[in-house]
């Protein structure tokens, strides 16, 4: 299944229905997105609410996430757009998550643990 956010507009938000007729996918694919870390508009919740680039950066980090591979000692960089490795002693743990900055462009790097 493709899904092309580019039917998606930053600057509005949508409510379930929206986004599912938008994306020409299942109401239930998009609570699945909201599950897997798709941010609502807080306090939003009948109807629940997303904005547009919420919508966007979810989906254009799950199309890289599925792309990428990660070894263990990589971070996927969203900078250069691919798995990159940690520049030495740059790597923190912040609650579940490890950060650190690429080696390569020095940009921020994070990833689940
Ligand atoms: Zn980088």
């Amino acid at each position: 299944m493709k899904i092309n956010s580019q039917k998606i507009y930053t600057h509005r938000s949508y409510t379930i229905k929206e986004l599912s007729d938008a994306l020409s996918v299942d109401e239930k694919t998009c609570f699945r997105w909201i599950e897997e870390g798709m941010k609502t508009i807080p306090g939003c919740k009948k109807p629940i609410l997303i904005k547009g680039r919420d919508i966007k950066k979810f989906l254009n980090n799950r199309k890289m996430k599925k792309k990428i591979k990660l070894n263990r000692s990589q971070f996927l960089c969203l900078t250069c757009k691919k798995a990159s490795y940690a520049k030495r002693g740059s790597i923190r743990v912040v609650g579940k998550k490890k950060l650190a900055l690429c080696r390569v462009c020095n940009g921020k790097m994070s990833r689940i643990i």
